[in-house]
């Protein structure tokens, strides 16, 4: 190590700059077009993965800032002052570097010795390029709402599946994983207390302003949530209850089917954004409340709630349920709807397969596709989030290849994943899962080899944030076993052999 600039640690860190410098002056100037289809993509991950060591960097570089005090040195009330001042970034931005170099950076005790990381897992999994900047904030996240009553050996596992997890998932996944840890934690069902909860709830009603206009905000609870879910689900979607387009089919009941080509057509003119719908649907909403009190079937099934959940968690009532529509309600609240609302309850035994579905109302041809919602909750395609109530059912083998309308041979796919699956270049491929394989009998899907070279079949863990959790467990136990023994036997932080209660009572 020699610089011209330097000599010891001053000399390495201008020498570090400058290559790095010199590799991105490079990358810039390099014609991406001579790359074949899998480098481009290639390309994307390793740039990706440089990007997120970096920020490693970036975190360091804060804390040495704040431990020589250097924002009292040039004038600066605090670190984020001096970071806006230094590099111009937003005051969101120099806030939020900040709060992570706090959880992730290397400290220091007054003797110079480096303290562990708040977060030490993820702190590592960032080091090693494999996680962002939003899947640390997703897990510092989960580890704030951890209640103070949990053991901090408890903590330090629940980081560790959690940064574990987010090695190979993306920052929804651990905050959907999250919720269900949360929820084993404080089995009470309680995330952040009923009477928090009670004291929050409120819709506000500001003064019309001078368009006439009405501001709203506030916060709707669990359960009023999972009610409007569907609602929009069915009347926000692009095309649909349309003020400004004449021929958009409307959400109201002389319009009991919608026609498809006609929605299509509505969609693709549709130029309003997300809210703009949603406002749309919660008006024709409010209209068909008020003319007639009834909103229709979505996709076969009555527009209504749909939860699911587990004979243990009927009996014990505690925990987090999941609704067709994606949404999370305490077990209670749930099962105060379906006493006042008639949601359709969807049971499931130990094992996830359904057990009961019971409903206010037999509907035949809804059953497979209930029975689909309880096994699938949603799109099946590898990463996609779309909840059940954005999805249609489709053959697993495509119906012109012989597929069969039997409920094992059919699954749940979103619109945009299932137009996925062709032949041509970039398409996917399902099946089922072969028995004897780790998810026998659920769908999955093949990529295309752009995405994986090797084309590898997956199925989704996205709504089956358990299955995630049960994975980073034993690839977290894997790992710290390993560490254990380059370490020669002395266990980390104090932790409970074998990882603790939460790793092993995990539900
Ligand atoms: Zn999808």
């Amino acid at each position: 190590m020699s610089s011209i600039d330097g000599v010891g640690a001053t000399g390495q860190v201008q020498e570090h700059l400058s290559t790095i410098a010199d590799a991105v002056e490079g990358l810039c100037d390099s014609d991406l077009t001579g790359l074949s289809d899998a480098e481009l993509t290639d390309t994307m991950r390793r740039l990706e993965r440089s990007l997120r060591r970096t920020s490693a960097v970036g975190h360091n570089l804060i804390v040495e800032t704040t431990e020589r005090s250097l924002p009292g040195k040039l004038g600066h009330k605090s670190v984020n002052k001096l970071l806006i001042a230094v590099l111009r970034i937003s005051a969101a931005d120099a806030s939020a570097r900040v709060t992570a170099a706090k959880a992730l950076g290397t400290w220091h005790a007054l003797s110079g010795e480096q303290l562990p990381a708040d977060l030490p897992d993820t702190a590592a999994a960032q080091r090693d390029g494999d996680i962002g900047a939003d899947h640390a904030r997703a897990i510092r996240e989960v580890i704030r709402k951890i209640p103070h009553t949990v053991s901090s050996s408890d903590v330090a596992v629940a980081e560790q599946i959690l940064a574990e997890l987010a090695r190979s998932a993306t920052p929804e996944d651990v905050e959907k994983a999250g919720h269900n840890l949360l929820a084993h934690l404080n089995p009470d069902g309680n995330l952040t207390d009923d009477k928090d909860r009670k004291r929050l709830r409120g819709i506000r009603l500001g003064r019309q302003d001078t368009n006439l206009m009405t501001p709203i905000s506030g916060h709707l609870d669990p359960e009023t949530r999972a009610l409007l879910d569907p609602i929009l689900a069915k009347w926000a979607r692009p095309g649909m209850n349309n003020p400004d387009d004449p021929e958009s089919p409307t959400g109201s009941t002389e319009h009991p089917t919608v026609d498809r080509d006609q929605l299509a057509a509505a969609a693709g003119r549709d130029t309003r954004t997300a809210a703009q719908r949603n406002h749309d649907a919660f008006k024709e909403a409010l209209r068909a409340l008020l003319g007639s009190g009834v909103l229709g079937s979505h996709r076969g099934l009555p527009v209504t709630t749909i939860v699911t959940m587990t004979i243990d968690q009927l009996e014990q009532q505690t925990g987090v349920v999941t609704t067709a529509s994606g949404g999370i309600v305490p077990i209670r609240d749930a099962l105060t709807m379906a006493e006042r609302a008639h949601p359709v309850l969807v049971l499931f035994d130990h094992n996830g397969r359904p057990l009961h579905l019971g409903r206010s109302k037999r509907l035949a041809t809804a059953d497979q596709r209930l029975a689909l919602i309880a096994a699938d909750r949603g799109c099946t395609r590898p990463g996609c989030d779309a909840p059940a109530t954005m999805t249609a059912v489709h053959h697993v083998h495509d119906w012109s290849k012989g597929g069969t309308t039997d409920i094992a041979a059919l699954t749940l796919g979103c619109d945009g994943c299932h137009a996925l699956i062709h032949d041509g270049p970039g398409g996917w491929h399902t099946r089922t899962a072969p028995e004897g394989t780790e998810y026998a009998g659920r769908t999955e899907w093949i990529p295309p080899p752009h995405l994986d070279p090797d084309r590898k079949p997956g199925v989704n863990h996205r709504h089956h944030p358990k299955e995630l959790l049960e994975r980073a467990r034993r690839k977290a136990n894997a790992r710290r076993e390993a560490g254990m023994r380059r370490r020669g036997g002395s266990w980390p932080r104090g932790e409970a052999r074998g990882g603790g209660s939460i790793a092993d009572g995990l539900p």
